[in-house]
């Protein structure tokens, strides 16, 4: 059993090494400074030992000729500049290691982060409607990510690598004097990395535990913040303030028995550390005494293991810090690898003039999740017409519209626009041509302007105005402090609206899909829009998907949908005869309208 995690945590660390190593080539040469500095700087590290030798044996052969402070002067001379030219190359190369390796931190961490994005940003639909690509889990993945990987990053150039090459050097130093010395201290290290593992292997549930309960208590923060109405409402205080105090006594406990055994395994690290002194000294002592060895040795070989024993002390933060890149690495560069599969496809035909027939031929269609949305969907979308889709919640509306857009292919059955196959198009053309307008807005960080210009970068000022006029935008944008720089997402739910409409509007494309677009907007807001639609509909492919009587009633085509399947087509008039779906939701509407009542009073008037 252990083998094999042993063997699958190998396999993820060359994994993880093949697929950073990407990353890490562009800068080579920072790496390559880094480590020659590192090089320079594990020699450095050991001349105090070698500079204390030197003066305790010097001292000490001064003092047994019965020699004092005049002839000594040279030694203090040496010392200090030894030591002080030390210390000043010791700063020019920590400042470089330190800079190097955090420019070489920093750069992978964009480049990792940037990696992602733009690799998402061409993926299919299909792929962020998958079970786990929930938006929230993948920024999860892509933050613990690009954290862990570049913790690894600088746990290997800026800690480990410097500690470990001063530690060998030091171990080589200690043997080259002598070798039970050298010996000593090597068989410390094992024991030492036994204790590290151990440690780490012991700790693991409890700071996985840390990470999930971490986790729920910024996530209990944030539901509390959002729903602090709806806890005032039902006077809920207390029940989340319990909530959260269970979650924070759970923490605090795992935090307490996480501490306790690390404080228990530090104790014992620092007793084989000590040991490992201690043996040292008698060693030292023993070889002095023999004859074997001058007295300086003692104080060098104590310095010398010290340099050993430092970096094995960060062992057990690197080895955690290792098993964190492997349980997040894994999911990021899943992301990262997912293109094979998860690139949106893309054909060529781009003509010079779309007229925007569009029709669905037997379609079928699921979501990535396994759930049967369409069936067998035949549909004819004429251009310069009014196409209204019809049906409860759930029918498979936003389906149709989603298929017609190409953010989705149908399982079978084809989808074509002006005879040509969208499977056909290129993409981005396609697109291009399109103007979607939905009912939940999409607002982006940023002034009403830059929002407006989302459909056309390349439209002026003029137009902006002209777009938030035609969606009856501009006289509320005109009564805000800051006019078309306000910030779009300080605008209330139907003045989002009518952004996402003059997006459309400046876009101007010559065809159109509204998705209840005025779902949340008031009546009077609804009419406009209504009229500006009508307005634009000319020459143009509209397809609306509306629960508005008055839309559908003017639409030219309906088509009323139940459950994923095509029910009645035709005009309000024909639909209305079939005595079908159509005729219930119209009957229902016009119920919920009161429209007898309203009748009633218009007469009167
Ligand atoms: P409508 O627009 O008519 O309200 P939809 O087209 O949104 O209906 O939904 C049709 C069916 O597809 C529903 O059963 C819905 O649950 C399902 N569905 C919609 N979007 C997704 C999705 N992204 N992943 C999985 N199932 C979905």
């Amino acid at each position: 059993m252990r083998t094999k995690s042993q063997k699958s945590n190998k396999m993820k660390t060359s994994s993880i090494l093949k697929d950073i190593f990407p990353f890490v080539m562009p800068y080579k040469w920072l790496v390559v400074a880094t480590l020659t500095l590192t090089l320079i700087g594990s020699v450095t590290a050991q001349i105090n030992a070698i500079v204390l030798n030197y003066t305790v044996d010097e001292i000490n052969s001064l003092v047994e000729l019965g020699k004092g402070l005049t002839e000594g002067m040279y030694i203090m001379f040496n010392i200090s500049v030894i030591l002080l030219g030390k210390e000043l190359i010791s700063i020019g190369i920590t400042y470089g290691q330190r800079y190097f390796g955090e420019k070489l931190r920093i750069s992978i961490s964009q480049d990792l982060s940037q990696a992602v994005i733009v690799k998402m940003l061409t993926y299919r639909l299909a792929f962020f409607s998958r079970s786990g690509n929930e938006a929230g889990k993948l920024q999860a993945r892509i933050d613990h990510g690009v954290e862990s990987l570049t913790r690894m990053v600088q746990n290997f150039f800026i800690d480990i690598l410097p500690l470990c090459a001063s530690a060998i050097l030091a171990l080589a130093l200690m043997f080259r004097q002598n070798f039970y010395v050298g010996m000593t201290a090597l068989i410390i290290v094992p024991v030492y990395f036994y204790i590290t593992y151990r440690q780490a292997v012991k700790m693991k549930g409890w700071r996985e535990n840390h990470r999930i309960y971490r986790e729920a208590k910024s996530n209990g923060i944030m539901n509390i913040l959002q729903s602090i109405n709806v806890i005032k409402s039902f006077n809920r205080e207390e029940i989340e303030g319990k909530k959260q105090l269970d979650l924070l006594n759970k923490i605090k406990l795992n935090q307490m028995q996480t501490r306790k055994t690390g404080f228990a395994f530090d104790s014992l690290k620092t007793f084989v550390e000590q040991i490992g002194v201690v043996l040292i000294i008698i060693l030292t002592a023993f070889l002095v005494l023999s004859g074997q060895m001058t007295i300086g040795a003692i104080m060098y070989h104590i310095m010398l293991f010290s340099n050993v024993s430092a970096p094995i002390r960060q062992l057990h933060r690197i080895y955690d810090d290792m098993n964190d890149a492997m349980i997040y690495a894994d999911s990021f560069f899943g992301i990262i690898n997912a293109e094979q599969d998860e690139k949106e496809g893309s054909g060529s035909y781009k003509p010079a003039k779309i007229m925007g027939n569009m029709e669905l031929r037997n379609v079928d269609f699921s979501y990535p999740n396994g759930t049967k949305a369409l069936w067998n969907i035949n549909m004819k979308i004429e251009s310069g017409k009014v196409t209204a889709l019809v049906g409860l919640s759930g029918a498979g509306k936003s389906t149709i519209v989603n298929l017609l857009d190409k953010f989705y292919e149908p399982d079978c059955g084809e989808v074509l626009l002006d005879g040509v196959n969208i499977k056909d198009w290129d993409t981005q053309y396609l697109r291009d041509n399109i103007g979607l307008v939905l009912q939940k807005n999409h607002i982006f960080d940023g002034t009403i302007e830059e929002n407006i210009l989302y459909g056309n970068p390349d439209a002026t000022h003029e137009d902006v105005v002209d777009a938030a006029k035609k969606a009856y935008l501009y006289d509320q944008v005109m009564d805000l402090p800051n006019k078309f720089d306000s910030k779009a997402t300080e605008l209330s739910g139907g003045q989002q609206q009518r952004v996402a409409i003059a997006r459309m509007f400046i876009k101007n494309p010559p065809i159109i899909f509204l998705d209840e677009p005025t779902a949340s907007l008031d009546a009077i807001a609804t009419e406009q829009i209504k009229n500006s639609i009508d307005a634009i509909k000319k020459n143009r492919t509209v397809i609306i998907i509306s629960h508005s009587l008055s839309q559908i009633i003017d639409s030219d085509t309906i088509y009323s949908l139940e459950k994923g399947h095509v029910m009645e087509n035709g005009t309000h008039e024909e639909c209305f005869k079939m005595n079908g779906v159509y005729r219930k939701i119209f009957d229902a509407s016009a119920r919920s309208l009161n429209i007898d009542k309203i009748a009633k009073t218009m007469e009167e008037i």
